[in-house]
């Protein structure tokens, strides 16, 4: 009867009610470890370092690399702490760390005599407010004596969607420094082509999502029309989240220049990238 109707979803609303809190509870627990483990993480050199490399496509021989940050206590990976990071903006202070720690270690490997390819550092369109970045980036070059030109910065479309002059000049003191640009994860934003013509790229990467979509006539086509728009540019394309034998035959078959994905090599510590820097 109605009354009883009634009864059974006023119990229904409030279980459904407390369970969506508990949800909400928790995914607030789990923010404040992370936000405190970033914090201790900073002052404690709680961070590392794995390089993912990236190869000539179909080869093994080595293109370049991507600096990818871990907390050593692994209690999260940057998928799940850096937009928490970004949140409160220590973004800016572990982009500073991977900057430092990533141009330290390329001193030590050149050191040891190998031949090193370009490092990539991810950069958070947050960082566009950190202004003495660009600066910070030219100081630690100078300071372990290492050339511009070994460091690539990688932005994703959100960073220069609105770009304002302020922008554009921000990004050029890399450029004009001789630090090149790179478009990460193109593709799954609104892959707009005018602001290609605005900033001066040397790369572009195409996302993981494209790579590994249904190998489509459509999807191929779009893949294919990308490097023949970014080669038309001079820019190198470097596809992501690479597989399957099949993935890197396509690629090769349509003139990508390079690969970053497991099927080569996943994001790995410094002394490991040594082992593939060495057959070089
Ligand atoms: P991203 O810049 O697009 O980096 C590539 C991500 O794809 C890495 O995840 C890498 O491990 C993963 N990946 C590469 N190849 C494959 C593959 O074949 N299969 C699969 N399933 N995944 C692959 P990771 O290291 O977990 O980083 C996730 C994201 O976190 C990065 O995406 C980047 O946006 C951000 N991030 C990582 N390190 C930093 C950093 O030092 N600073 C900033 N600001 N962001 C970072
Ligand atoms: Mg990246
Ligand atoms: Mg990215
Ligand atoms: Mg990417």
């Amino acid at each position: 009867n109605a009354s009883e109707a009634l009864r059974y979803a006023k119990d229904k609303l409030r279980h459904n009610y407390y369970f969506f809190n508990q949800d909400l509870g928790k995914a607030q627990v789990r923010r404040r470890e992370i936000k405190a483990t970033i914090e201790e993480a900073l002052s404690d050199d709680g961070f590392e370092i794995f390089y993912q490399p990236q190869f000539i496509t179909g080869t093994d021989k080595i293109f370049g690399m991507e600096a990818l940050v871990r907390l050593k206590n692994n209690i999260a990976g940057p998928g799940e702490f850096i937009p928490v990071a970004e949140e409160n903006m220590s973004i800016i202070k572990i982009d500073r760390v991977v900057t430092h720690k990533t141009i330290k270690q390329i001193g030590e490997w050149l050191e040891k005599g190998y031949n090193v390819p370009s490092v990539s550092i991810n950069f958070s369109n947050l960082q566009l407010s950190d202004r003495g970045y660009p600066n910070y980036v030219f100081e630690k070059l100078s300071s372990y004596n290492i050339d511009p030109s070994y460091i690539v910065i990688e932005i994703t479309e959100s960073s220069f969607l609105t770009t304002s002059s302020a922008t554009t000049d921000y990004f050029n003191q890399f450029t004009e420094g001789g630090i090149r640009l790179s478009i990460d994860d193109y593709g799954t934003g609104y892959s707009s082509l005018s602001y290609l013509n605005r900033l001066p790229f040397s790369c572009l990467k195409i996302d993981q999502s494209l790579i590994r979509t249904e190998p489509t006539k459509e999807n191929l086509f779009m893949i294919e029309k990308i490097v023949e728009i970014a080669h038309s540019r001079h820019y190198k394309v470097v596809a992501e989240g690479v597989e399957t034998s099949q993935q890197e035959e396509f690629l090769k078959s349509i003139g990508c220049d390079a690969t970053q994905g497991f099927m080569r090599g996943k994001p790995m510590r410094a002394e490991d990238i040594e082992k593939i820097l060495a057959r070089t």
